[in-house]
């Protein structure tokens, strides 16, 4: 795959990082039996789904130089924080999900694959976001696959500082979903800089990963109380 990634992404893993990403591969297959953390399973599937999908996602910010403090919302068993944290060593993943199980999960592979920038946590999005040692303190947050768009706003902006930046990583978009998420990224002290089409290398499939830059501090009202957000959506 290694054309692949250059060709696509301008960047490529060195053989230890092909190594522990490979190594990433082998504990969730392992795990999935006990714990049911992914549909995805096919060797080649996972890679495009889980692991170039993760590290497409940030765009050019994988080959920035700038080492940044990076939160991962709803991360399930570890996509997209865990092959970010391999591909840049140098950034600091916190990684959150409020199932225990997953984040088990990811605490017991993080020794095995080597990973020493991550921070796995269990929580809700809602009560971190109302937290001051998260409150506004990540440069960049990430949400892939957890709710709709403007709940996910909800979920990240709080926890971004000014100028940093939140990314939505999402499947097809629509032109009533960019103006829905405008209105919403308003509200939270952001504004839409990017949407970021482009298509999965193997399988064609549509991906747009939606960039938000925070603009100002978000209003102590979001994120609302746990649950809220997805009862009513901004
Ligand atoms: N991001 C991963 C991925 O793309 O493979 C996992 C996606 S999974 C479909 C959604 C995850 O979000 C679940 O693990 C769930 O526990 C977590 N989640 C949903 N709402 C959450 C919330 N309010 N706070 C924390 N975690 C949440």
């Amino acid at each position: 795959m290694e054309s692949i990634w250059q060709d696509t992404i301008d960047w490529s893993p060195t053989e230890e990082q092909q190594l522990k990403l490979h190594f990433l591969y082998v504990a969730v297959i392992t795990a999935n039996q006990r714990l049911n953390l992914t549909r995805i399973t096919e060797p080649e599937e996972f890679w495009e789904k889980h692991l170039w999908d993760s590290i497409r996602g940030v765009g050019d910010l994988i080959t920035n130089p700038s080492a940044m403090n990076v939160v991962d919302i709803g991360t399930g068993a570890g996509f997209p924080g865990l092959p970010l944290a391999i591909a840049r060593a140098d950034w600091q993943m916190t990684l959150v999900d409020s199932t225990a199980k997953k984040i088990g999960f990811i605490e017991s592979i993080a020794p095995e694959i080597g990973l020493a920038n991550i921070h796995p946590l269990v929580s809700r999005i809602e009560e971190l976001g109302q937290q001051k040692e998260h409150r506004h303190q990540y440069d960049l947050a990430l949400v892939r696959a957890v709710a709709s768009a403007n709940i996910c706003a909800e979920y990240a902006l709080p926890l971004v500082k000014i100028g940093g930046t939140a990314i939505l990583y999402r499947g097809n978009w629509t032109e009533e979903e960019s103006e829905s998420l405008e209105l919403a990224v308003a509200k939270l002290g952001g504004e839409i800089s990017k949407i970021d089409r482009f298509t999965t290398p193997l399988s064609n499939s549509i991906r747009h990963c939606i960039r938000i830059e925070k603009t100002a501090n978000t209003h102590p009202y979001y994120p609302r109380a746990v649950g809220i957000p997805t009862l009513k959506p901004i």
